[in-house]
């Protein structure tokens, strides 16, 4: 959901959004980090998968 608004407000910015003037520049890095960091969301799918399968 944050990487779903964080583009849509990115989107409304157009390119004003992208640069670092832009607070939404912060937010949309901020949101996108959220499927990196403490596991990747593929590392997170090879977790779930390995519990269902064992
Ligand atoms: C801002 C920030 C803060 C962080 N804070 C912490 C912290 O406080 N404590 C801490 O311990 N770590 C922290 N990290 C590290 C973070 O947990 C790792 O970045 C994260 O686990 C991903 O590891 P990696 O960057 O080494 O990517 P890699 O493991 O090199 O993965 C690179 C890409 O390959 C994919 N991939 C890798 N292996 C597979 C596979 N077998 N199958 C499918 N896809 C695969 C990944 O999903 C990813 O898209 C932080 C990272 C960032 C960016």
């Amino acid at each position: 959901m944050a990487m779903k608004v964080a583009n849509m407000a990115m989107e409304i910015m157009g390119t004003y959004g992208y640069t670092k003037d832009s607070p939404i520049e912060k937010v949309w890095r901020d949101a996108r980090i959220l499927s990196i960091y403490e596991g990747t969301n593929q590392i997170q799918r090879l977790v779930i998968s390995g519990g269902l399968l064992r």
